[in-house]
């Protein structure tokens, strides 16, 4: 999985501070939508103070290449709230890494195909040293009950 946080990083750099709070309430107000992975490129829309999203292209190698379709002509905070998005919802780019769910299919056909015991004594392999696990396990059990 990727990490966008020098992404972060060049936001600083790059971009001005008061943009980069605007940029921060635009995150917080989660007017980022649709977000799309493609290579190193993030594509976003952001919906902006007036009828339309604006379109955002995010270079995740060179940041200085990250373009925004709003008249904007600086690094603007439709730019800043995808990177904060992207950063602060690693699950979205789970659900876009189509690897990934490749992975997890393949995971649960296995899980499927073995027996009881196996599968017991695999969750006992996982769990044992794991008080977190362990935790989870026992209050699943007691809401079972
Ligand atoms: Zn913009």
């Amino acid at each position: 999985m990727n990490d966008y946080s020098s992404l972060l990083i060049d936001v600083e750099i790059y971009c001005k501070e008061h943009i980069i709070g605007r940029g921060i309430e635009y995150f917080n107000k989660q007017t980022v939508r649709k977000v799309e992975f493609s290579g190193h490129y993030i594509h976003a829309n952001v919906s902006g103070s007036y009828a339309s999203d604006y379109k955002v292209v995010i270079d995740v190698e060179d940041f200085t290449n990250s373009i925004c379709s709003c008249p904007y002509d600086d690094y603007c905070k439709h730019i800043i709230a995808v990177i904060y998005t992207v950063q602060n919802y690693p699950q979205v780019e789970k659900e876009m890494d189509s690897e990934a769910s490749i992975e997890q299919v393949e995971l649960e056909e296995l899980l499927l195909t073995q027996d009881k015991e196996y599968l017991i004594q695999l969750i006992y392999e996982l769990v044992k040293n794991d008080d977190q696990k362990l935790q989870l396990l026992q209050k699943l059990h007691r809401n079972n009950k």
